[in-house]
C-alpha cells in the first residue's frame, strides 16, 4: 500500500462511521455474474436487459476470490450468486455447467449460498441440463443426518416479470419430482403490492399436492443458515421442498426509476447491509469489472476489481480500497450536510432581520 493510501486507509477505518462499519463488520460476497437478462423488466435496478453484453464472469476468478475469502476471518461465508439471468450462461457462455461449478465451490467451501434466477429457461430446451446440475449439487452436498443443504434458490414473483407464476410452479413441480435425497429452500421474494400472488400460487401448488402445510418454526435453529433463511413462517410442499416468502421495497435504481411510487433512494448509499446477525456488509461483484456496496440503487460506493491491465486485483486490495471510498463518501456526505445547515441557518438570519426591519418601519 503507497504511502498516502495508508494514511487515509488508517484514518478512514478508525475514524469513519462508514468506513469503521466496512472494515470491522463480517461481508457476504454477491457475484452479478452477467448483465444479460433475456427479460428487460421495467423494473430492474440493474438495468440488466437482452441489449446487454452476454459475458459472464469466469467461474476461475469467483473461485480465486472465494478462496481468498475463506482465510479472512472478516468473511461470514455467506455467497449470492446472481445477475442479470445466471442461467443465461447455458446457452451463451462457453463454460459448461456454470451455475453448477459455483454452487459446488460455495457448498464445498462450507458457505451457505444463494442462487437467483428468474427461472425463464424452465420453458426451454436448456431446463434439463440446468434441472441436472441442482440435482447434482443437491445429492453431491447431502449426507444422511443433513438433509437440509446451505443452499437456497431464489425465484421472483410480482407484477413485473413475465409469467412469474407459471414459471415458478413449474420450477417447484419440477426439482420436486426430480430430486429426492434432500430439501431444497425456495425464496419467493416480492412487494408488498403483490404478495397476494403468493396466496394463488399456494392454492395452485395445494391442488397439484395433499400436503402443503404452513410451518411456524421454533427453538434454536442449528446452523447460521436456518437462522437466516428460516426464522419465521415455512411452507412444506413435500417431503423436499420448503418455500419461503419475502416482501422487499422496489427502489428507483436502473430502470426501476421510471416507476411511479418506486422508492426513492437517499445518495449516498450508505445502506448496504446485508441481514443478519450481526449485520453482513454486502460486497457485489459485477461483469462489467466493478465492486459495489450493497445491491440497490442510489449514489453506490464502488471500486473495480480488475486492474488497468484487466488482471483481478487481490481481495485485500480490494476492501481497503471500498474502506477508503465509503470514508471518503461519508466526509464528502457531511460536508456537504453542513454546508447546506450553514446556508440555511444564514438565510433565516437574514429573514429574521428583514422582518425587524419591516417591524421599525411601521
Ligand atoms: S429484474 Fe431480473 S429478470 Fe428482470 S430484467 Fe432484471 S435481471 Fe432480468
Amino acid at each position: 500500500m503507497s504511502g498516502i493510501k495508508k494514511i487515509f486507509f488508517d484514518f478512514f477505518s478508525q475514524h469513519s462511521y462508514v468506513g469503521n462499519a466496512v472494515y470491522s463488520l463480517p461481508y457476504a460476497m454477491a457475484f452479478k455474474t452477467t448483465h444479460y437478462c433475456w427479460n428487460n423488466c421495467p423494473h430492474c435496478c440493474e438495468s440488466a436487459g437482452a441489449n446487454m453484453p452476454k459475458n459472464y464472469i469466469p467461474s476461475a476468478i469467483i473461485e480465486n476470490y472465494i478462496n481468498q475469502a475463506i482465510k479472512d476471518p472478516n468473511f461470514s461465508k455467506n455467497l449470492v450468486f446472481t445477475g442479470g439471468e445466471i442461467m443465461s450462461a447455458y446457452k451463451y457462455h462457453d463454460e459448461s455447467n456454470y451455475a453448477k461449478k459455483l454452487l459446488n465451490m460455495g457448498l464445498g467451501n462450507k458457505c451457505s449460498v444463494d442462487i437467483k434466477t428468474d427461472a425463464g429457461w424452465v420453458f426451454t430446451p436448456m431446463r434439463d441440463a440446468i434441472f441436472s446440475d441442482l440435482v447434482d449439487v443437491l445429492s453431491t452436498h447431502s449426507t444422511s443426518s443433513f438433509r437440509l443443504i446451505p443452499m437456497q434458490v431464489s425465484l421472483s414473483l410480482d407484477r413485473f416479470h413475465p409469467h412469474a407464476m407459471q414459471k415458478n410452479i413449474e420450477f417447484i413441480t419440477e426439482m420436486s419430482r426430480r430430486q429426492k435425497n434432500s430439501s431444497l429452500v425456495i425464496n419467493i421474494s416480492s412487494f408488498k403490492q403483490d404478495a397476494d400472488m403468493f396466496e394463488i400460487m399456494l392454492d395452485t401448488l395445494r391442488k397439484r399436492y395433499k400436503n402443503v402445510h404452513e410451518m411456524e418454526l421454533f427453538g434454536s435453529p442449528s446452523t447460521e443458515h436456518m437462522q437466516k433463511n428460516l426464522s419465521n413462517t415455512v411452507w412444506s410442499v413435500n417431503r423436499n421442498i420448503v418455500l419461503k416468502f419475502s416482501t422487499g421495497t422496489l427502489f428507483d435504481g436502473g430502470r426501476a426509476r421510471n416507476i411511479e411510487n418506486a422508492y426513492h433512494t437517499p445518495t449516498p448509499q450508505f445502506s448496504f447491509l446485508a441481514p443478519g446477525n450481526p449485520p453482513h456488509v454486502l460486497m457485489a461483484f459485477d461483469s462489467f469489472g466493478n465492486v459495489t456496496l450493497g445491491e440497490n440503487s442510489g449514489k453506490k460506493i464502488t471500486v473495480p476489481w480488475r486492474d488497468k491491465n484487466g488482471t483481478p486485483r487481490t481481495l485485500n486490495d480490494i476492501r481497503q480500497d471500498l474502506i477508503i471510498q465509503a470514508g471518503k463518501e461519508e466526509a464528502r456526505y457531511r460536508f456537504n450536510e453542513c454546508n447546506r445547515l450553514v446556508a440555511e441557518s444564514i438565510k433565516n438570519n437574514i429573514k429574521n432581520v428583514l422582518n425587524l426591519f419591516r417591524v421599525k418601519k411601521r
